[in-house]
């Protein structure tokens, strides 16, 4: 049997780090098992549809490199993937679910049912349109099927509702909860087709899983509760059930409550894979490479038996395993995401940095010399934690420093600073840089003074702060002319 999954957003905004994990963990156990992975659009509810975000989802998946097998774009025999463009389908097996009675139509209008919530809500604080209070609305258990007919016929507008039996358990199985059991005066008589005529997401999910030969249905926490309903749909219908597999929920930092936008916003860390909008900045924006997102992602909720936890996609595939994900919730941790990017950063290669880095300081792309990012890369490589951080590392080998530390200089005035100066231009001009560092070591020594103060004033004159990369290193990067030019910049100054 071939493993069949999918990814089943709604287009109805951005996809949060949650959707990105839902399809990671689609596409992995894909990858894993030789399978396919199906992207499926659930635009059922055309109310709450936002237009762009279709082509976001594809970006964001593109921009993280898992890519559907069969989709609105490249799509398979199973199509459409669009459920907007699956009425027909639905519609034969809507008829089927009433004639078996397995459903049932409501007449019921929308004031009357607000009445009733309100008042429900008051007495009891929740309200369901259940076995306990259907006989009190306006639905067609309680007429005959003449009548039933009669009124639909006359135009009357009708939803149908899934028609739950009284106090009956409900075996789901799930693959991380294992057996969840639910009776089920616990649910509602769901409604299945809205007055418009479309399905709601429980009966188009269900309908759409089966026909599309979903094997194993992998989504987040949330649609845990709709579990018991699509078991219900599944065995009216008599159809053979996938596997489920329901990934803990991601919650914020302080593990209170679920991750959401407010607190990125609040706290200054992305919720989304590439940017929304003028308002909203992505991973990818921030400076995170796509291999790296994956990377800290796939372990929200999977701890894996590996001695690295830094791994490429490849090594995420072949560890995969639904054994190891957690039941409770998987704290989000910006600080980790941020040192597993600079893991992947320091990993890459010569090439790959030296592509990266060109790319990123308009005076390296505009003056292209490969030997000088050559240099650079080496040196900053391991400095960098957001792929944002390269402009600004890059600058000491570029410019002369914009402003001193003023800690640093305190540091370093405590000596005659102009003479000092005039003895390191001294020995600057008289050597080569390659023996700069023996040269300054010698002149130490004559003269009795600390090597670090000599080294701090250096460094200063030629990055503007105490600490950096090794400052021999920038220097020969820089040349004997910079550097002499920036200690009489130092100079001036004192
Ligand atoms: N359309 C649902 C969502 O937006 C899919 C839930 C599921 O995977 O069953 O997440």
């Amino acid at each position: 049997m071939i493993e069949r999954v999918r990814f089943a957003p709604s287009p109805t905004g951005p996809l949060h780090i949650g959707g990105v994990r839902t399809a990671l963990f689609n596409y992995l156990y894909a990858k894993k098992n030789k399978g396919v992975f199906v992207l499926r659009i659930e635009d059922t509810d055309q109310k709450r549809k936002v237009d762009s975000s279709e082509e976001y989802i594809f970006e964001s998946l593109e921009w993280a490199g898992i890519n559907p097998d069969e989709s609105i774009k490249n799509p398979g025999k199973y199509g459409p993937y669009r459920q907007s463009e699956r009425q027909d389908i639905y519609k034969k097996y809507i008829e089927e679910l009433l004639d078996k009675k397995g459903a049932y139509y409501a007449f019921d209008k929308a004031e009357d049912l607000s009445i009733a919530r309100e008042k429900a809500e008051k007495e009891t604080g929740a309200f369901k349109y259940n076995y306990a209070n259907r006989n009190q609305f306006d639905n067609s258990l309680k007429i005959s099927e003449k009548e039933c007919q009669e009124r639909i016929n006359s135009g009357e507008e009708y939803t149908i509702r899934l028609l739950v039996e009284p106090n009956v358990e409900i075996i789901s199985e799930d693959e991380i909860r294992k057996t969840v059991r639910v009776n089920s005066n616990e649910l509602e008589d769901k409604v299945l087709v809205k007055g418009d005529g479309t399905p709601t997401y429980h009966l188009a999910n269900v309908i759409d899983d089966h026909c599309m030969e979903i094997t194993t249905v992998i989504r987040g926490e949330e649609w845990l509760p709709s579990l018991p309903i699509h078991t219900l749909l599944y065995n009216l219908y008599g159809w053979e059930k996938p596997k489920f597999v329901h990934l803990p929920l991601i919650l914020n930092p302080s593990g209170k409550g679920k991750l959401s936008k407010r607190d990125g916003d609040k706290n200054g860390y992305p919720v989304f894979p590439i940017a929304w909008g003028e308002e909203f900045e992505g991973y990818r924006e921030k400076g995170f490479l796509a291999s790296a997102h994956l990377n800290y992602i796939a372990q929200l909720g999977w701890s894996p038996k590996v001695e690295d936890e830094i791994m490429t996609i490849n090594e995420i595939i072949s560890a995969f395993d639904f054994n190891e994900i957690q039941k409770g919730g998987a704290r989000f941790d910006y600080d980790k995401a941020k040192w597993v990017n600079q893991q992947h950063i320091q990993r890459l290669s010569t090439e790959e940095i030296e592509t990266i880095v060109s790319a990123k300081v308009t005076e390296l792309k505009d003056n292209y010399n490969k030997d000088l990012i050559s240099k650079i890369s080496t040196l900053i490589q391991e400095r960098v934690v957001l792929l944002n951080d390269i402009p600004g590392l890059c600058e000491m080998f570029l410019i002369p420093p914009k402003a001193y530390d003023e800690k640093g200089m305190k540091k370093i005035k405590k000596v005659d600073l102009t003479s000092l100066i005039n003895e390191i231009k001294t020995i600057i001009n008289a050597h080569d840089l390659e023996d700069l560092k023996e040269e300054i070591s010698n002149f130490c020594i004559e003269n009795e003074i600390g090597m670090g103060v000599v080294m701090q004033t250096l460094r200063m004159a030629v990055v503007g702060s105490l600490s950096g990369p090794d400052i021999i290193k920038v220097i020969k990067v820089i040349g004997k002319m910079t550097t002499l030019d920036r200690l009489e910049l130092l100079k001036k100054t004192v």
